[in-house]
């Protein structure tokens, strides 16, 4: 086991600094042993990191520089983590159970929101609207000031990633808080902005609890803007504090997103959609493909696929788990798999069928099983609310109307699929899929270009892709009376 620092600090002003409110045991979900400790910010601390990245922004030392000196410096960030790869993906293991290469990929993603997000700092370009004779009428792009970041434990890097990426390219000062499960791997970030040669205080990093620091933070009358990613309930309780100061939110909150399975789809290429869409991560994707809505003519080959995929995953601790393969790790929590596990209960309750998985393994970790249901109908809890685990269901159509009605059906709209040879069929569906993102025949199609984010409950506002570019600004129109 690799040796890890006892006791981490937060990152406020440009110094590593204890918590005002303590400490807390962060453990290793793999084995339930403390794996660190973690300072933890009061709402004192917060106030801090705000006026800090407050005055980093209106005294202009960031958002002032010439477009192309941020897109260095945003860019080096994204180079800082792949030269510390194999460190900090070791560390994001650790902490949030995910296998080993799995790790690497989310940090080899997380650089590739800076690369990306450092490109377009050059991109955010006004326009001018002609007013007639007399006139000379322009539009800028200036940043929202500060930007708040609150952060989820399934992609603990990635997340911070993807926001300050395009805040700090855009001009903003950041203050990120990070979950309570997994904030050590986040102390890389606060490194990669010092390796870039940030302003002191432009970028803040603090672990703290939701209810103190989070309500802290969303609730602070200095900050500018909020991105939060997580549950519906919490982004109400920000979304709410926000609105109390007048501060637009970006909030992604999750989603029960289906794939729509036709008879003439290419099922031998679903099986690596099934792979992926459900077992990445242990199903701790807010975009997972967690349920599928598949032909009745099909519906039993598609289920034997999707359990010999189930069964085919070694599950079992992430650091362990070195190479691409089939392999899964624990997930974050016992709670979170206790959750998940209660939720396959009742499924089963209702009347759902365990293909394959279905139990915790009988080790200490917080493991579950890859599983399948199948008998799902679009009437049950396990249809509509989010698992977040490694737990997909399964569900019959009959014709394409049906289908859709299903696919829409939950309270969510993150993103869709549908899986056909016809392009027709494959068209009409992405218009009719209420969801801000429908992939064509691959789950997770796409990149860092594409926005992301939802319909429904899983929340507002666009997340990657030029899109996410205009959560971090306002604009500003001049218009000039000529003499
Ligand atoms: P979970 O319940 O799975 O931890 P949440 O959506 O509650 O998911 O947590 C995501 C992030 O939101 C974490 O960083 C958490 O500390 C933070 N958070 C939780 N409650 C609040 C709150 N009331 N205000 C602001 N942030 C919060």
């Amino acid at each position: 086991m690799p040796e890890v620092k006892p006791y981490w600090k937060n990152y406020i002003d440009g110094a590593w600094v204890d918590g005002g409110s303590g400490k807390l045991t962060v453990e290793n979900p793999a084995t339930g042993e403390k794996l660190a400790e973690q300072a933890i910010a009061s709402a004192a601390d917060v106030d801090r990191a705000v006026q800090a990245a407050k005055r980093v922004y209106l005294d202009e030392a960031w958002a002032g520089l010439r477009p192309v000196e941020r897109s260095r410096k945003v860019q080096a960030m994204g180079r800082y983590l792949l030269e510390n790869l194999h460190e900090i993906a070791e560390l994001l293991t650790l902490e949030q159970g995910k296998p080993y290469w799995e790790a690497v990929i989310e940090i080899e993603g997380s650089a590739r929101y800076f690369e990306y997000y450092g490109n377009q700092a050059e991109t955010v370009e006004g326009r001018s609207i002609p007013l007639g004779d007399g006139y000379f009428d322009f539009t800028t792009h200036e940043p929202m000031g500060v930007s708040a970041q609150i952060i989820p434990w399934n992609y603990p890097v990635e997340m911070i990633a993807r926001g300050i990426a395009a805040a700090l390219a855009t001009g903003n000062a950041c203050v990120v808080k990070t979950a309570e499960l997994t904030p050590l791997s986040a102390a890389y970030l606060a490194l990669a902005g010092e390796y870039a040669g940030l302003p002191q205080g432009a970028l803040n990093i603090l672990c703290g609890h939701g209810h103190e620091a989070g309500a802290a933070l969303s609730g602070h009358v200095d900050v500018n803007q909020i991105v939060f990613t997580g549950s519906v309930k919490t982004g109400v309780a920000i979304a709410s504090a926000a609105a109390k100061n007048v501060v637009p939110c970006v909030l992604e909150l999750g989603g029960k997103s289906a794939a729509i399975v036709h008879a003439d789809a290419n099922l031998d290429a679903f099986e690596t959609d099934i792979r992926w869409g459900i077992y990445f991560n242990a199903g701790q994707v807010c975009s997972a493909m967690s349920r599928i809505i598949v032909h009745e003519s099909i519906h039993d080959d598609v289920v034997e696929r999707a359990s010999k995929i189930a069964g085919s995953l070694s599950v079992g601790a992430g650091i362990d788990r070195r190479e691409v393969g089939a392999n899964m790790g624990s997930m974050v929590s016992l709670t979170q798999r206790d959750r998940a596990a209660s939720m396959i209960r009742a499924a089963e309750g209702a009347g759902a069928i365990i293909a394959a998985g279905g139990r915790p393994l009988n080790v200490p970790g917080a493991f579950l099983d890859p599983t399948v249901l199948t008998g799902v109908t679009q009437d049950m809890t396990i249809a509509n609310e989010e698992v977040f685990g490694p737990v997909l269901s399964v569900l019959k159509f009959k014709n394409d109307a049906e289908a859709i009605q299903m696919a829409n059906a939950t309270p969510y709209g993150l993103v869709g699929g549908v899986f056909t040879r016809d392009i027709d069929r494959a068209t009409k569906a992405a218009t009719k899929i209420r969801a801000g993102q429908v992939f064509v025949n691959e789950w997770f199609a796409g990149g860092v270009e594409t926005p992301f984010g939802g319909y429904g409950k899983s929340g507002y506002g666009r997340e990657k892709g030029r899109e996410a570019l205009w959560n971090y600004v306002q604009t500003k129109n001049v218009a000039i009376k000529l003499a």
